[in-house]
């Protein structure tokens, strides 16, 4: 390994930090050993917070209707071949009923920015989730929305939110989405929703086209100091029917890196082995693990429905039922040295409030 590789690793473990042109170059001197290293201290990191603890979010798929066009996803409004469905309350609260029985305690809605959810509709529901499971959180991942719309769902009872940042590079935004969408807003939301109370996730695709370690370096710089409680990092995966049909899928090695640096830079983070990097390898999720990750987020959408939420080509856990996901998992997680908990896994920062 690169000398001046193993003094930046060797102080990014130490001070949790390093600054834009030294996350640069982290990336660009990476080799093998630089990734074992790397893998090694962000486990310990992991265990000094979490010991073994694996925490599950069991992700019910509510909506591929979208308004948006973003160039890289699957379910774009321009996909007109794209199967479009949407799951009723009963459907929802149904998925969840079955995922508490497995032991799922965090419920993730998800879904395309689907003008059917309204802030009465999807609140009925947030409302309905924690009246049926107190001991539940509910995350929401369902896009930008306005101020009062995410203090609305909050009140509902509403947990956390997802929002993936997708990149902290201006330019690199507009080149991954339309005219009608804006980094500004993007940004705009994640600080409503942390001053909100949410328990907030930012995040990114790796690999995704016209990123370079410049703009890798500023999504490290914003995540160190936006200090989201959780960050979904996966490969970005081109989804035939898109503007990115053509281009190259992330790589498996580039997300553990990342996945890595980001344990050091923030050890009490929750950090997913993401689905899109189970698809890119079929030991992805169990390498993320080892690489500093501590949460997974199986299906629990109904098995009907799944393969209609397509945002990339051959996404896995397609064909089975939410009871064997949860049991395949298991036995991956074992193989990492850790356990997958009963629990709902929440930001060690929020506990501590
Ligand atoms: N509408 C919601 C949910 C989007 S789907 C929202 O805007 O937040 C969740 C994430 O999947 C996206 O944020 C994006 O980072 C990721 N994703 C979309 N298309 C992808 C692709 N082709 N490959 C890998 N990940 C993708």
């Amino acid at each position: 390994m690169d000398i001046r590789e193993r003094k930046l690793i060797e102080k990014l473990e130490d001070k949790g930090t390093l600054s834009p042109d030294e996350y640069e170059q982290l990336i660009i001197l990476r080799d093998d050993q630089a990734l074992e290293m790397l893998g090694r201290l962000a486990t310990r990191k992991r265990k000094a917070v979490f010991g073994d603890a694996v925490y599950t979010r069991g992700l019910i798929e509510i909506s591929s209707i979208c308004k948006n066009n973003c160039l890289y996803c699957g379910i774009r409004k321009d996909n007109s071949e794209a199967k479009r469905y949407r799951l009723s309350k009963e459907e929802i609260c149904s998925c969840a009923d079955e995922g508490y029985e497995l032991g799922f305690r965090t419920f993730v809605l998800q879904g395309g920015e689907d003008a059917f959810f309204t802030d009465d509709v999807l609140c009925d529901i947030v409302a309905s989730l924690k009246k049926a499971h107190p001991d539940c959180a509910v995350t929401l991942s369902m896009g930008e929305r306005k101020r009062e719309s995410y203090q609305a769902l909050f009140d509902a009872g509403a947990d956390r939110y997802l929002l993936r940042h997708e990149t902290a590079d201006h330019k690199h935004y507009e080149l991954l989405h339309p005219k009608e969408m804006s980094f500004d807003n993007r940004m705009r939301c994640l600080h409503d929703l942390k001053d909100i109370g949410y328990q907030v996730g930012c995040g990114f695709m790796v690999g995704s086209p016209y990123q370079t370690p410049k703009t890798l370096a500023k999504d490290l710089v914003f995540i160190e100091q936006f200090k989201p409680d959780m960050c979904g990092i996966g490969p970005f995966i081109p989804h035939h029917n898109t503007p990115f049909r053509d281009e190259a899928k992330g790589s498996l090695e580039l997300t553990l890196f990342l996945l890595s640096v980001i344990r050091l830079m923030l050890p009490d983070i929750l950090l997913p082995a993401t689905t899109a990097l189970g698809t890119i390898d079929p030991k992805g999720r169990e390498k993320g693990i080892m690489a500093g990750a501590n949460v997974v987020m199986p299906n629990l959408s109904p098995v009907s429905v799944r393969k209609k939420y397509e945002l990339y080509d051959n996404k896995i856990c397609t064909g089975e039922e939410s009871a064997q996901c949860r049991g395949c998992l298991e036995e991956r997680i074992k193989m990492t040295g850790c356990r997958l908990v009963v629990d709902r896994g929440d930001s060690p920062r929020v506990k501590e409030k």
